[in-house]
């Protein structure tokens, strides 16, 4: 990561955010749900604790979409234009998953890791290099030591 602030913000502009620090990890998610929710291939999340969000204007509205485990998934949008900005899955309510293309660097936060890859559209390539995985990782070996330390300070060894 280097130093440059990482703002972002919705399509109309009412919503406007800035990332205190980088992400935990960066997740390029290829499962059904997301191709659902945002009309498209794939969704990269990158995932950070909630209270480095540091909203700087506008509204955010939560919708509650079902999920498979019953532990609600929270989309948190610009009020004003519904673009989704970030998800707190399970309602942890301390690690968001920020949706990386929303920030003005659209591509600053590139994927650490490719996901749930057995539903990936057949036309899309991924690079050699970034690990992929039919369903999900080990984060014990994935993610880097620091970024699992930040991890357990927020939500312990759970
Ligand atoms: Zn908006
Ligand atoms: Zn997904």
């Amino acid at each position: 990561m280097g130093d440059a602030t990482l703002d972002g913000g919705c399509a109309c502009g009412a919503a406007r955010y800035r990332l205190k620090s980088g992400p935990m990890f960066v997740n390029c998610c290829h499962c059904a749900d997301c191709q659902r929710q945002v009309g498209s291939a794939f969704v990269i999340n990158a995932i950070i604790e909630t209270d480095r969000i540091e909203v700087l204007s506008g509204e955010i509205s939560i919708t509650t979409m079902p999920t498979d485990s019953g532990r609600p998934h929270d989309v948190h949008r610009c009020a004003a234009c519904g673009t989704t900005l970030w998800s707190d899955y399970g309602r942890r309510g301390v690690m968001s998953f920020l949706r990386a293309t929303t920030l003005d660097d659209r591509g600053a936060l590139a994927p650490d890791a490719h996901i749930f890859t057995r539903s990936k559209l057949p036309w899309v390539t991924l690079p050699a290099d970034t690990p992929a995985f039919e369903v999900y990782y080990d984060m014990q070996t994935l993610w880097p030591p620091a970024s699992l330390a930040r991890r357990r300070a927020i939500l312990g060894d759970g």
